[in-house]
């Protein structure tokens, strides 16, 4: 029998399933829907390119106890990721910034602009756009606007099927106009991608006697939840450790508050006969086409061959059990609801929640390795 059950073998399964077995030295059984590790971090390799098969994956932290803790898994390629968006028919830098301001306004109107961003804002400092909407001046509510039309409306009513402003505004202050010249989609202190792929450093991180694996399996095919008793069960005998959960937070109470939305996106991957299709590794798209963007893999993972592989993802309405969650839906109401879980949740002493899905929580990459780090120190160790 098994000290602990994960359900779920993205960072937050995997991470917490590694500390149990090497510092605990416990044994451990994942479990995971899908046929293979890393959630949606996972990549594979087509015509050779390397490819992250759920979205790009663009690794960056400041934590540096992140940094440290998935260096013993794997080796990293620096690497600062950067984004183009196509606006009024050309491609400019993102995050906007002062490269941007010249590339789509005329000189004179740029230099008005950037001495007034310059008296009001640090240099090298973010503002989100929706503050940045707030100017009362002119020309800086100018900017706003334009910034506000020509990149967040399209692209996040394509994205979240609303407007700005009726999102959590932390969803578009991920991308923050940036007061300054730095090109780069991240400023972290670390940035990288690792040496060869991510589905590596799950293996790595799984590859333990203690650690034992069943994909191709729905949790609720396996444990039983008693709502009475609050007791685990699995394959009907009764869990003595605990389970740790880290997919929707609604599925595992059978949606007895009803369902929690998410945003699902249709990664649709074409290979093309060429060595590069396009100049960055990724370019959005806010107001054209119905994709939100396309990225290519061979800047992120570079190699020398004569074809390409392109994603271009086309955001949808998540409908359960037939397309994949990828991000919580951050408005109040759904807020709500899922503190109705989070607390009904809290009457089970033997279940852990945690991860984007079993949190409702927008976390990148570093947040959830950090937080799996954390949740393993609190409440497992
Ligand atoms: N966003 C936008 N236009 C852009 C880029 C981002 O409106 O060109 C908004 C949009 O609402 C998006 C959010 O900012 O969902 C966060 O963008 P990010 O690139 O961080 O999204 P992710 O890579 O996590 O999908």
């Amino acid at each position: 029998m098994f000290d602990y059950i994960i359900v779920g073998a993205g960072f937050a399964g995997s991470v917490i399933a590694e500390r149990i077995a090497n510092v605990l030295n416990e044994k451990v059984l994942i479990i995971e829907k899908r046929n293979h590790i890393g959630g949606n971090c996972y990549d594979e390799r087509i015509e050779n390119i390397l490819v992250h098969k759920y979205g790009p994956h663009l690794f960056h932290t400041n934590y540096k106890e992140v940094w440290d803790y998935l260096s013993n898994f794997t080796e990293w390629d620096l690497y600062h990721h950067k984004v183009l968006a196509f606006i009024d028919g050309r491609n400019v830098p993102i995050p906007f910034n002062f490269n941007t301001l010249y590339k789509v306004f005329p000189k004179e109107l740029a230099n008005k602009i950037e001495k007034k961003l310059l008296e009001k804002y640090i240099y090298n400092s973010k503002v989100p756009i929706l503050e940045l909407k707030k100017e009362k001046d002119k020309d800086l509510k100018f900017l706003a606007d334009y910034i506000y039309e020509k990149i967040f409306l399209n692209y996040t009513a394509k994205q979240w099927g609303v407007k700005p402003e009726e999102i959590d505004s932390a969803v578009t202050a991920r991308v923050p106009v940036f007061i300054g010249r730095d090109d780069r989609y991240f400023n972290d202190t670390y940035q990288a991608v690792p040496k060869d792929g991510y589905t590596k450093i799950f293996q790595k991180m799984l590859d333990h006697p203690n650690i034992k694996l069943m994909l191709n399996t729905d949790f609720n095919e396996v444990v039983q939840i008693d709502h009475q008793t609050k007791k685990i069960y699995f394959f009907n005998q009764e869990l003595r450790g605990k389970l740790i959960f880290t997919g929707m937070i609604d599925e595992l109470f059978d949606y007895k508050f009803g369902e929690l939305p998410y945003r699902s996106v249709d990664m649709r991957f074409e290979i093309i006969e060429k060595e590069y299709y396009q100049k960055a590794a990724t370019i959005n798209y806010p107001n054209n086409y119905d994709f939100t963007r396309i990225t290519e893999f061979k800047h992120i993972h570079p190699i020398k061959t004569n074809k390409t592989v392109i994603l271009k993802e086309y955001p949808q309405v998540y409908v359960k059990d037939e397309n994949t969650p990828y991000y919580p839906v951050f408005t109040q109401e759904n807020q709500e609801r899922y503190n109705e879980y989070l607390e009904y949740s809290q009457g089970f002493e033997d279940i852990v929640l945690v991860g984007r899905l079993a949190e409702y929580k927008y976390y990148d990459m570093d947040d959830i390795v950090k937080r799996a780090l954390e949740v393993f120190e609190e409440k497992i160790r």
